[in-house]
């Protein structure tokens, strides 16, 4: 299956491609050409079983079935659940979907784990290496230096703001003890890390001599992986029941998954509610249909303090009857600085996606998390909790209402702390971490200094 960019000044792409390149070389997001039609996840099969039929789809004949199965089995084992994304019931007709069993105790392990297998597969097979580079703020980071640990044909390069993360995010990035995985601490901010991180994916020489690439949650395999709990979740809980799915959300990629597996024919129907912290960009663009300049706030869910939700461009795509010209129109204004409204052409059919975003303040987020202890005696993170809250204040529906739980508590054991009173444990499996020595390199905001260490550090 070829695939196209949502700005089209870019050539159609392989599977393979577009997913070792991450953004199209247009700036734009790839999508493919055409939907594949998937049969729903059947309530005997595994979840590796749905991965390798999903990737598959998109894959095509470009890798077969055993080597999909290779990458899925190896990608999921690294679990402590044998369901990977097992459900639990949270109140009557209302469930939270536990993605946080990976090796970081988050999400993003679930893409990010297969992501990492299907890379070095790849690759090995094209005898080429690829430098993976990426700027985080939290979670991003520690799941890709968890799943990309050992690599043997990828080097990664993680960039995160020295003493500005929390002690328990940074200690997953830095204590993997693999030669392949350089710790970058800028003497800086997020945001000058993600600059940095952006100038150098601008600098095209750099790019192919350094194979440079990207894993941020615009990546299509990252979205291909998350579209499978979503197919899971409807076997589970009965292929004819409606589900109504709420995500947290920052970049929207979980989201907009949800939305490739409804239109793969995976699910009953779709509404995903995104819940989005104080950084409400989401909801204007899905209540408004405004696209407004905003810088991020910090709040109690960091994962989602998002200003421009990037993969919101997919589904503006869609919506506008994947009109390439109108989509990079829009981005290129929106670029030069100012609002932008979304044209009738995308507000319409915005409406009838079945995507629609409510927004928790944060003191809500802290309440929510109280008021689950007390009824469940759960202790959840305040990204879930931004999801529970939403959950709540719907109206009443016959369709069976799913929260996504995207971290483990003890990941935001300060939040967590403030909230409750209490203090989240973490899991055995990950005790170990602590213990372990840390290594990074503190390094200058200076981006000529960054792209000779990774020239340094890269094995080419
Ligand atoms: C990344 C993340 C999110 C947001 O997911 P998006 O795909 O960016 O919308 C939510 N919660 C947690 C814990 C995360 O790490």
């Amino acid at each position: 299956m070829k695939f196209i960019s949502t700005r089209g000044q870019a050539s159609p792409a392989s599977f393979v491609d577009a997913c070792l390149s991450g953004l199209a070389p247009d700036g734009g997001l790839f999508v493919p050409e055409t939907w594949p039609r998937i049969e729903p996840a059947g309530p005997n099969e595994t979840y590796v079983d749905v991965a390798v039929r999903v990737l598959a789809a998109f894959a095509e004949d470009e890798l077969d079935e055993a080597t999909l199965r290779g990458i899925c089995e190896r990608a999921y084992a690294s679990f402590a659940h044998q369901s990977v994304a097992p459900l639990v019931q949270w109140g009557p007709n209302a469930f939270l979907m536990e993605l946080h069993h990976g090796p970081t105790l988050a999400f993003k392990d679930v893409a990010m784990q297969l992501i990492a297998q299907f890379f070095d597969t790849v690759l090995s097979r094209r005898g080429e290496r690829m430098s993976v580079t990426c700027a985080t703020s939290g979670d991003t980071g520690g799941a890709a230096a968890a799943a990309f640990a050992g690599a043997s044909n990828v080097d990664l390069f993680i960039l995160h703001p020295f003493e500005r993360i929390s002690p328990v995010q940074r200690l997953f990035m830095t204590t993997t003890g693999a030669s392949n995985v350089h710790n970058i601490a800028i003497d800086e901010d997020f945001d000058a890390c993600q600059a940095i991180v952006k100038a150098l994916f601008a600098d095209r020489d750099f790019v192919v001599r350094s194979g440079l690439s990207g894993v941020n949650s615009i990546n299509w395999a990252r979205i291909a992986a998350q579209a499978v709990y979503y197919a899971t979740a409807q076997a589970a809980l009965g292929t004819d029941r409606p589900l109504r799915i709420v995500v947290p959300s920052g970049n929207m990629g979980d989201a907009l998954a949800g939305y490739v597996a409804a239109r793969c024919g995976l699910l009953h129907g779709f509404e995903a509610v995104c819940a989005v912290n104080e950084n409400d960009a989401l909801r204007v663009l899905l209540g408004e249909g405004r696209m407004a300049r905003a810088s991020a706030v910090s709040t109690p869910s960091p994962a989602m303090d998002i200003s421009i939700p990037s993969n919101f461009e997919r589904i503006a795509f869609e919506a506008s009857g994947r009109d390439a010209d109108l989509i990079r129109q829009i981005y290129n204004q929106f670029a030069q600085g100012g609002d932008v409204d979304l044209p009738e052409k995308i507000k319409g059919p915005l409406a009838c996606t079945g995507l629609s975003a409510k927004r928790v303040s944060n003191t809500n987020t802290l309440e929510e998390m109280k008021r689950v202890h007390d009824e469940t005696g759960w202790l959840i993170c305040p990204h879930t909790a931004v999801g529970t809250s939403v959950a709540r204040s719907l109206p009443e529906s016959d369709a069976m209402t799913v929260v996504l739980a995207t971290a483990h508590a003890a990941k935001f054991p300060e939040t967590v702390e403030k909230a409750t009173g209490l203090t989240p444990d973490l899991p055995h499996r990950v005790q170990g971490v602590i213990a372990r020595d840390e290594e990074f390199d503190r390094v200058a905001n200076d981006l000529a200094v960054v792209r000779t260490f990774i020239r340094d550090h890269q094995r080419l």
